[in-house]
């Protein structure tokens, strides 16, 4: 008896104590506020969930609990805070939005109205209806920004108890959450949501990939203290000597995400530990930015590229700060930004620093109002989905919008005339603002009369002529160095139709493997009306978006045969095996057929790609992953990265001996830092016959360095020796064989 009285104790205990935080978060930011309405709703979300249970275990009620402390970290009013506490009400309990609005008023209901209409929006669906989905939101935004910043909480709770769920799930609403709403909340400059969001979304999405940055930034730990402590010294000590005082200097590792997203782009190898900290000085006035600006440009020679003054020009998110890259004396490169405290509460709460209170009319009520966001993309973004038939462009054009957060290059055409691009901006988007067909068949560029690589970065100023060849034509690599929307676009659609017919042979020739093992006759499947009478059956017009769902791996082949309603006999396979690998001939250029050394068992014909992450060389342990669209990629089997993947999407594949072929491979040394190490090194290489493609070297701490080689090899016996060679000499402290990331 005693010990239930206890039990209800602690729980009301508990139930107050929330409460009472809720409201002291308000109190911090609004001290006028009333509680009235946010007590009765308290109230009421503990009865009306009462019994119901997250996947977590815990009561359904502590999940509204915490998405409404969340509002309040974002500072929105009590409205707001009330409609996070009832915002699943509607959808889970019986409940009606008519009784929300008699208890709460209308400002509530339409919130709660607004959010369980966005909870019904699903984002992984057709993209016609992901087209439609994203429109509502959009709608939704404009009407009333609450909306979706309530939705943005209700999100992020989400995501940080996702380990409860299910793999599938899991996949699923970490996608959806890193496509739509990390990016979201960069666009309202959320940044600790953002980042928080990304990282989240990293750690489910690639598990291993996730774990080896983690495990790389743990160990370098201590260096990178020390380093930091170092450097904000130095910093320090500068100010104070020309009469900065009271600036906060601070260094600290970038996300996990953001590592990535840089090796990504800048095709790194976790290579250098500096790249991987950011350091921030604040001070109190604009005026002392740029002194501090010119005290460290004064002390380290500042990289000409790096500086970027979003102090005089903001990005659209009303980010303001001055980045500059400078090269300390020890030569490693240190990333710093420099704000007031002002742009810092900006930089890091986005559009949570502009709120205003404004008392409207006679009443105490208070609306929420920004000053300064402007939310004319958004306005953009609507119009422009009128002008859009086809939901796929809509989709990216979105998502383009949604990732652009910067500002823009101005750059000349041979004949002088002024063209403005993104920042970050390449000759392939110059070629593509030309015309599409330029674009599309873009093989090289000159600028300011000098031949740059297609990936080069346009400056202002540059004057950019273009040289074709109607033999280019597009990759997917130039998705990673386009910024601008009109070049996404066209390269998308260029990439989209190859991979329809890739898929399609993909999914091919996963039936004729299938049929083969249930010994029917797949070309006599083929010739019937059979596939038609199943695509129809699964919903599909027609036979080739039935392939596409198996070449994606939505159906399986399995399915398929399940469903044939042709007879045995009709069906079985009195046909010798090789005629059965006849069914399809596409014209696809680089096969496993063709002379490329490998061969895939089951599959002739198949698209293939090395894996980048872990470059196999010819005598390594391979396996064969089919992958959504873009054919077969060949990994290593030790490959960390093949852990992640479906093992029913994993194939047998080796190497034809009889083909002599040449790969590309890094291998990472860390040497002492003495003259004479690399020299050493390279001459080793060149004893093997071995062309070197590139090389760098970058100072690590203690006195070592840190060397990465690409270089072009026949087999991995050829690999073992050279490092083998590579270790005896003098200064080499360790060498590995090393994919982009290691
Ligand atoms: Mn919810």
């Amino acid at each position: 008896m005693n010990e239930v009285t206890d039990l209800n104790k602690g729980h009301f205990l508990r139930k107050m104590i929330k409460l009472e935080q809720l409201i002291t978060a308000i109190q911090e930011y609004y001290p006028q506020a009333d509680f009235t309405l946010l007590k009765k709703a308290y109230n009421f979300v503990h009865l009306c969930h009462e019994g119901q249970m997250r996947e977590s275990g815990k009561p359904y009620v502590t999940h509204v609990i915490e998405v409404a402390l969340l509002t309040t970290k974002l500072k929105l009013d009590v409205s707001s805070v009330v409609a996070a506490l009832l915002h699943d009400i509607v959808e889970d309990t019986k409940v009606t939005l008519e009784e929300i609005k008699e208890a709460y008023g209308s400002d509530v209901a339409g919130l709660v109205d607004g959010l369980t209409k966005l909870s019904n929006i699903n984002f992984n669906s057709k993209v016609e209806q992901q087209a439609e989905s994203f429109r509502k939101m959009l709608l939704a935004m404009a009407r009333d920004i609450r909306v979706l910043l309530i939705k943005l909480c209700d999100r992020m709770h989400n995501i940080r108890t996702l380990e409860y769920t299910t793999k599938t799930k899991q996949l699923r609403i970490a996608q959806e959450t890193l496509d739509i709403y990390a990016p979201l909340a960069h666009r309202l400059g959320i940044y600790w949501m953002k980042s928080e969001l990304e990282d989240l979304c990293f750690k489910y999405l690639k598990p291993a990939l996730y774990n080896s940055i983690k495990e790389q930034v743990n160990q370098t730990e201590k260096e990178r203290e020390y380093y930091i402590k170092e450097v904000v010294r130095e910093i320090s000590q500068a100010l104070k000597e020309n009469g900065i005082n009271g600036a906060i200097v601070f260094g600290r590792a970038k996300s996990y995400y953001s590592i990535y997203r840089k090796m990504e782009m800048h095709d790194y190898n976790f290579q250098d530990l500096y790249d991987l900290i950011g350091f921030r000085i604040i001070v109190s006035t604009t005026m002392e930015c740029y002194s501090v600006l010119g005290i460290i440009h004064a002390k380290w020679k500042p990289m000409s590229d790096r500086f970027k003054d979003y102090i005089a020009m903001p990005k659209p998110n009303n980010y303001q700060s001055l980045h500059t890259s400078v090269v300390s004396l020890r030569g490693s490169r240190i990333e710093i930004q420099i704000r007031t405290k002002e742009m810092h509460d900006v930089a890091e709460k986005g559009i949570a620093a502009h709120w205003i209170y404004k008392e409207t009319g006679s009443s105490n009520k208070v609306k929420l109002m920004h000053n300064t966001i402007d939310f004319n993309w958004l306005k953009d973004l609507l119009e422009s989905e009128q002008l859009l038939h086809d939901p796929l462009e809509f989709m990216s054009l979105i998502k383009d919008t949604l990732f652009q957060v910067g500002e823009e290059v101005y750059v000349f055409s041979p004949k002088g005339d002024l063209v403005e691009l993104p920042t970050g901006a390449t000759p392939i988007d110059f070629a593509f603002y030309v015309h599409s067909e330029v674009g599309l068949h873009c093989k090289s560029a000159r600028v300011n009369g000098q031949q740059v690589p297609i990936s080069y970065k346009l400056k202002t100023g540059d004057t950019v002529e273009i040289i074709t060849s109607p033999s280019q034509t597009p990759s997917r690599d130039w998705l990673r160095i386009v910024t601008s929307t009109k070049a996404r676009q066209r390269i998308r659609q260029v990439l989209r139709s190859e991979e329809f017919s890739r898929t399609i042979l993909v999914a091919k020739e996963l039936l004729a493997k299938e049929a083969r093992k249930l010994k029917i006759n797949f070309a006599k499947v083929l010739k019937s009306d059979e596939l038609l009478k199943i695509a129809l059956e699964f919903g599909h017009k027609e036979v080739d978006s039935l392939l596409m769902d198996i070449g994606y791996t939505r159906i399986s082949p399995k399915q398929i045969f399940d469903k044939l309603t042709l007879s045995a006999e009709e069906l079985s396979n009195n046909k010798p095996e090789q005629e059965l690998l006849e069914v399809n001939k596409p014209a696809i250029t680089k096969t496993s057929s063709d002379d490329t050394g490998i061969k895939i068992s089951g599959m002739d014909r198949v698209v293939f790609r090395f894996a980048r992450c872990c470059e196999p060389l010819p005598g390594d342990e391979i396996v064969g992953f089919v992958t959504r669209g873009r054919g077969v990629a060949i990994h290593k089997k030790n490959c960390k990265q093949i852990m992640d993947f479906d093992t029913h999407r994993l194939i047998d594949v080796s190497w034809d001996t009889k083909l002599k072929l040449t790969r590309n491979m890094y291998i990472r040394i860390i040497t002492t830092n003495e003259i004479g190490v690399l020299v050493a090194i390279t001459q080793c290489i060149a004893s093997f016959n071995i062309n070197v493609l590139s090389a760098k070297s970058n100072p690590m701490p203690n006195n070592k360095m840190l060397n990465l080689f690409k270089i072009t090899l026949e087999n991995n016996t050829q690999a073992g020796s050279l490092l083998n060679a590579i270790e005896k000499l003098n200064g080499v402290i360790t060498v590995e064989r090393g994919g982009r990331i290691k």
